[in-house]
């Protein structure tokens, strides 16, 4: 095991971005469990978060976590700020549950917006990632649909009159204008309308890490490994600063990351609680003069 203790302490300089850690329909979510769970056994459905600290404390409080509806033991379930599907409500209903609905409100926007490019006849196209539940909830409804990350996801996609694209809330915003250009120069026959869906609060932060890996030497990414929005900050500012690290917590931070003089940047993804950003922050300043 690597010894954690600096031959010589630093002096260094820790900077934090304008714009980190939890959003709001995050915090609301957490907040929603906890206060349900005070009155009546509780389930959620999938992660409400990606974060391990958060989970924990919410097991500590007695609320379950399960996939599937139809293995839920409690009589309430939730649907967590990432959304869920029609099809995923009606099992919630068909297995007599009672619904408490954390979906974030951007993500409803992301639901409504998608609901009304199909039926204004567009062929629906959602920039994120296959599989993550987001995209889950809002693909799982439409009889086609395409979901795309990249050029060569592009350059598979068959010929439609009408592409109606939009994204996943947590996707880079200059990622999605770069393949929207994409789409419009490869389908110049087609008519692409794209609706931006892209949340406020992960816009605030994708450009507050990149101002803050403009200036930092070395830069901390602090959020769960399965946290994509963490992931999506921690290559933004990769492409800004050669040292940067994603870590989930103070254990992971290691001393030779950190050399006399630097400028340490933190920043944190929208599931990690500020505790752990203090935690974080407390490690470096431990070795510091
Ligand atoms: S990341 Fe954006 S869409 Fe997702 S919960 Fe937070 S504010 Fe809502």
């Amino acid at each position: 095991m690597k010894n954690n203790t600096l031959p010589h302490k630093v002096n260094i300089t820790i900077i934090r971005a304008d714009h980190m850690g939890m959003c709001f329909g995050v915090r609301d979510a957490i907040a929603l469990a906890k206060r349900v769970v005070k009155q009546k056994p509780l389930t959620v459905l999938g992660e409400l978060v990606h974060n391990t600290s958060v989970l924990t404390d919410l097991k500590q409080r007695g609320v379950h976590f399960e996939d599937n509806p139809h293995e839920v033991d409690t009589k309430t379930v939730m649907i967590t700020a990432h959304g869920a599907s029609e099809r995923t409500r009606k099992k919630v209903h068909g297995a007599t549950l009672q619904l408490e609905d954390a979906t974030c409100p951007l993500v409803h926007f992301a639901h409504n917006k998608v609901r009304q490019l199909v039926c204004a006849g567009y062929h629906p196209v959602i920039i994120g990632r296959h599989g993550h539940v987001e995209v889950r909830g809002l693909t799982e409804d439409l009889e086609e649909y395409d979901v795309i990350l990249s050029v060569e996801d592009i350059d598979r996609l068959a010929f439609h009159c009408r592409l109606g694209i939009i994204a996943q809330t947590t996707q880079p915003i200059n990622r999605v204008l770069e393949l929207v250009e994409y789409l419009k120069q490869k389908f110049q026959h087609s008519e692409v309308k794209f609706v931006d869906t892209v949340c406020r609060p992960t816009k605030q932060r994708q450009e507050a890490a990149e101002e803050l890996a403009l200036n930092a030497d070395v830069v901390l990414v602090i959020g769960g490994q399965n946290s994509n929005n963490t992931g999506e900050l921690a290559s933004t500012c990769r492409q800004f600063c050669r040292r940067v690290h994603h870590v989930q917590g103070p254990g992971d931070v290691k001393t030779d990351w950190i050399k006399d003089g630097d400028i340490v940047g933190i920043t944190a993804g929208t599931s990690t609680p500020d505790e752990l950003i203090n935690s974080v922050e407390s490690k470096v300043r431990s070795f510091c003069h």
